[in-house]
């Protein structure tokens, strides 16, 4: 076992009831490593404070509302983040070395991981995606679609449709010819094509609506559908969806990739080797629950 002692930990303000530590713990485990996962409550006046004097002292630190944003910006200005950071603008993951700052955002990576797999090698038919929210979540998804992924169409939902119309000209600066267009009612489009479809919205959630009948009311046998709602797990969407025949991904794959990114990204130790962990920690959390 190596002497280092690794300093992690997550800020947010405020800091709720986060899986982020149980799960990074299980993973230094794993991984036969020492080292803590701290909670950091930072509140956005005291951010650049925190990231001048505080961050430093540590190894690495995830962030989480509200500063995914401002931490990138942050950086950004310092040379500190990386190209998938930059192709979000917003970073979720900060390494620090010697002292220095970089920013990642594994956001894009713990989404895609868990949809790779569902990919058969044979058939490498690009993908129709429809993408329901247009926030930080629906952002990194779409720089995968435009930059790793390369999908054949991708049309964009929000409740807010000037939201949806930024977020595809966005990711047309991403890649030019993405052919992503902002859709302003569901009703009109047919969602039968789409081989691929994503909730990023809260919708599912406790007090959140649902995903509009629209959808659910017209999924297909075959087709992927992903939400990236974990809590619960099982929602609206997702019932709806294995009742069509779809497959399905649940928002806690997505949460358990996300991290163990992360985890990789500071310590270098191959995510699959501390998924299983993490994944565990999130399946002991919902069986907790049923
Ligand atoms: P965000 O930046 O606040 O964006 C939220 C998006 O959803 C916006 O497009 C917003 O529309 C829309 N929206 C907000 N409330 C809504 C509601 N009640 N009904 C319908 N649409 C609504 O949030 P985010 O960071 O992208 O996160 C989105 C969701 O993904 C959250 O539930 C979050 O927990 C989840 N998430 C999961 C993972 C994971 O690892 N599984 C990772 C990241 C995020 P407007 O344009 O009108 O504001």
């Amino acid at each position: 076992m190596s002497s280092k002692f690794w300093k992690l930990g997550i800020i947010g303000w405020p800091l709720g009831y986060s899986l982020s530590p149980k799960m990074h713990a299980a993973a230094l485990k794993a991984a036969g490593l020492q080292g803590e996962y701290k909670e950091y409550p930072v509140k956005p006046e005291d951010l650049e404070r925190w990231l001048e004097t505080e961050a430093p002292k540590l190894d690495g630190f995830n962030v989480t509302m509200p500063h995914k944003e401002a931490v990138f910006r942050w950086l950004a200005s310092r040379e500190g983040a990386d190209p998938v950071a930059r192709s979000i603008g917003a970073v979720n993951t900060v390494s620090v070395k010697d002292g220095k700052l970089i920013g990642h955002n594994s956001d894009a990576e713990g989404f895609w991981a868990p949809l790779k797999k569902r990919r058969s090698p044979f058939l490498l038919v690009k993908w129709r995606v429809l993408l329901l929210g247009a926030g930080g979540a629906a952002r990194a998804i779409a720089s995968v679609f435009s930059l790793r992924a390369a999908a054949r169409e991708m049309a964009v939902w929000s409740r807010t449709f000037q939201s949806a119309e930024r977020l595809v000209e966005e990711t047309k600066k991403l890649r030019k010819e993405m052919p992503a267009s902002a859709v302003k009612d569901l009703n009109s489009i047919q969602v039968e094509k789409f081989d691929v479809i994503v909730n990023a919205t809260p919708s599912g959630m406790a007090n959140e609506g649902e995903v509009p009948m629209a959808v659910t009311s017209r999924l297909r046998r075959g087709q992927v559908v992903y939400d990236l709602v974990y809590e619960p797990k099982e929602t609206e969407l997702i019932l709806a969806a294995q009742k069509a025949g779809c497959k399905v991904i649940t928002g806690d794959e997505m949460l358990a990739a996300q991290g163990a990114a992360a985890f990789e990204i500071w310590t270098k130790v191959p995510a699959a080797k501390v998924l299983p962990a993490m994944k565990k920690v999130l399946d002991d959390h919902f069986a907790a629950r049923s």
